[in-house]
């Protein structure tokens, strides 16, 4: 046993109260009670000892220096255990840049400092900004820090020596702290060397482990102390951490390529769409956009087609009576906009809102005239126009708007056809996602919640024909117990896109409650009345962000199928201007979305801007190509140009162009 530092409580008779400790692999060890895990850790190997920054106690993350006082599961962490070590190296460096900030400068005062997603962020008090050379010269001390190996060390302190020691040391904020952690609480103060902060923990074992090499403070914002407007300004300054330099390299890779494909600014250079303050959150799609957009939507209405959907049409602006039958008045209402119209000879005005979600008018059409078993499964298909409010900090381009088109979809069937149903549907979507250039995706997996509808005995059923439908395409899937909705167990799909981001677009949900408030029901074989379950499923999510996603996937180099322009004829030489025209209608005829430029430009600016603009064929053509009936095909990304006949470019470039489940 190496920690002496460690209270050992001896057992009423006076002997050592023994504790057993179990390890990951089975393995039991039997210690003193108030052994640590880097007592544990030294016992079995040197290695391990200094390999160890931090340790499980059933499963719960601790302090390696935490006493064990009764039988545990112990598990020594890593740096190999990737989740346990980012949190605990981003936690860490948040105290060693708050302390960093306090050497630097005394007088700043210290609030909270939480890890986030790549990171972590710190709110200081300080009168005067800091500046990106502040940032230059925390980042050097707290690797001057990280250097000095400062042992980080833990007490629990009682709630009137904790405000006495902020008195003293002027942290108001950390006062205000202490006094809100709720009675029987803990009160634990960390050190970090010198430098002390008020911290649930848990921490690394000394500031050395934190790695020098692998973290970078990225940015300064504004934060009002707690999110609230009426409490002071204070600066938060955000910090990314990784295990090691290459992880800390790719992730700042990622994001200037997220900078360079982002879609609100290549939507700018290819002239795709624009919002403007009078829609908030709506598209303005110019003629380009719309162009990748019906592309887009004929491809998903042609695979809807062969896959035994019927494509149906539902009112945008409906009264609130039937919001109220499907229960969105209640639990939505705020995030619907109203549409109040006074009809005539009518005393009141009259509500209605528009759709934000497609399914109760679904209902209504499957409800018209009586179903029976044999019209099941009945796979009802919409591009449904609907308007959510989010607010506007929350809204972002193309990625998250207020008025968008789902690729929606409701399959009414029964019980029994749940399993078949979800299996046919990942098919299609698997198929739709590999058209559109993603290779893979992810199946997360969501189970009953606490408070449901519905027997057991369908949720036993339900959950098992979508884990199976998902087991059938990968044993990989992820389970979210308790995460499903309150009315059905769904599975979601999350796609990777080029450079690495996940995307979530599609969903399939099971649901027991729609057709039950709405009243669907089917005439079973034995001539009784029964409840179809209704299946919300959707493989893009929405258009316009599914559009956003392409954008940025393919950084704005469509594939010819996709591509709003995709050859603009360019002469070399005025002579060429009416071969241009008979080669661009010969393009056109082959069915390619092709145009003239004919200005009087050089080649080479012409050949630029196209570029630019992310045109995948520029045809060149002067008298040569005139005089011999061909085309110089420069094709965008590749070096160099190709001549050849008219002829043999049209084709070539119409058979690319054929959209993926139009070829043969
Ligand atoms: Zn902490
Ligand atoms: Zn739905």
């Amino acid at each position: 046993m190496s920690d002496a530092s460690v209270a050992r409580p001896e057992a009423e008779d006076g002997g050592a109260r023994q504790v057993t400790v179990t390890l990951p692999d089975g393995a039991t060890r039997t210690y003193p009670a108030g052994v640590t895990g880097a007592d544990v850790a030294a016992d079995i190997s040197k290695s391990l000892a200094k390999a160890a920054i931090a340790a499980k106690h059933d499963g719960r993350l601790v302090d390696l220096t935490r006493p064990i006082e009764r039988d545990v599961e112990l598990a020594l962490v890593t740096m190999r255990d990737k989740p346990e070590a980012e949190e605990l190296v981003r936690h860490d460096l948040a105290h060693i840049m708050a302390r960093a900030v306090q050497e630097i400068w005394p007088d700043v005062k210290v609030t909270i400092g939480p890890v986030i997603e790549n990171g972590w962020y710190y709110d200081f008090d300080r009168k005067e900004p800091f500046s990106t050379e502040d940032l230059e010269r925390i980042e050097a001390k707290m690797r001057e820090i990280v250097a000095l190996k400062d042992p980080v060390t833990t007490e629990v302190w009682d709630r009137d020596a904790a405000i006495r020691h902020y008195e003293e040391t002027g942290e108001p904020y950390k006062i205000e702290l202490v006094q809100a952690i709720p009675a029987g609480e803990p009160i634990r103060m960390y050190w970090h060397g010198w430098w002390q902060d008020l911290c649930r923990g848990p921490h690394l074992v000394h500031t050395g482990q934190a790695p020098a090499d692998a973290f970078k403070l990225m940015s300064v914002a504004g934060a009002y102390w707690r999110g609230d407007s009426r409490n002071p300004m204070l600066q938060r300054i955000y910090g990314v951490a990784f295990r090691t330099k290459k992880e800390l390299d790719d992730h700042l890779h990622m994001l200037e390529e997220a900078q360079r494909r982002d879609h609100r600014k290549i939507g700018r250079e290819m002239s795709l769409f624009h919002m403007q303050e009078e829609a908030p959150g709506m598209v303005f799609w110019h003629p380009d956009g719309w162009t990748v957009y019906r592309a887009l939507e004929a491809y998903m209405r042609r695979r809807l087609d062969a896959a035994g959907y019927r494509e149906i049409r539902t009112p945008q602006v409906v009264d609130r009576k039937l919001w109220e039958a499907s229960g969105h008045w209640e639990k939505y209402r705020e995030n619907m906009f109203i549409a109040e119209v006074q009809e005539e000879h009518a005393q009141e005005k009259r509500v209605n809102a528009l759709k934000p979600m497609n399914c109760p008018c679904h209902v209504q059409v499957y409800n018209h005239g009586l179903k029976s078993y044999r019209d099941l499964p009945l796979r009802l298909a919409e591009f449904g126009s609907c308007h959510r409010y989010e607010s506007s900090g929350s809204m972002h381009g193309l990625m998250r708007v207020r008025g968008f088109t789902q690729d929606d979809a409701h399959i009414f069937c029964t019980e029994d056809q749940i399993e078949q149903e979800c299996a046919g549907f990942i098919a299609l979507l698997s198929s739709v996602y590999r058209d559109l250039g993603f290779a893979s995706f992810d199946i997360k997996f969501s189970t009953r919640p606490e408070v449901r509808i519905g027997s057991d005995a369908i949720w036993d059923k339900a959950e098992a024909a979508l884990e199976a439908a998902a087991r059938a395409v990968t044993e990989d899937y992820e389970v979210d117990p308790g995460e499903g909705a309150f009315y059905g167990p769904k599975l979601d799909f999350k796609l990777t896109d080029a450079i690495g981001r996940e995307w979530q677009c599609g969903t399939f949900q099971a649901d027991f409650n729609l057709p039950e408030r709405l009243g669907a029901e089917y005439v079973t074989e034995s001539d009784e009345r029964a409840r179809p379950v209704m299946l919300h499923r959707a493989i893009l999510g929405s258009f316009e962000r599914f559009i956003g996603i392409l954008i940025e996937n393919y950084a704005g180099r469509f594939p010819l199928w996709l591509a709003p322009r995709q050859a603009v004829v360019a002469t070399i030489t005025s002579d060429a201007d009416d071969y241009a025209r008979e080669v661009t209608e010969a393009l056109k005829a082959a069915g390619l979305r092709a145009e003239a430029d004919v200005r009087n430009e050089k080649i080479n600016y012409k050949v630029r801007e196209h570029s630019v603009a992310h045109v995948p064929a520029i045809l060149a053509v002067g008298r040569r190509e005139m005089e011999e009936g061909t085309v110089a095909v420069r094709r965008l990304g590749a070096k160099g140009q190709e001549t050849m006949s008219l002829e043999a470019a049209a084709k070539a470039l119409a058979e690319e162009a054929t959209p993926p489940d139009l070829k043969g």
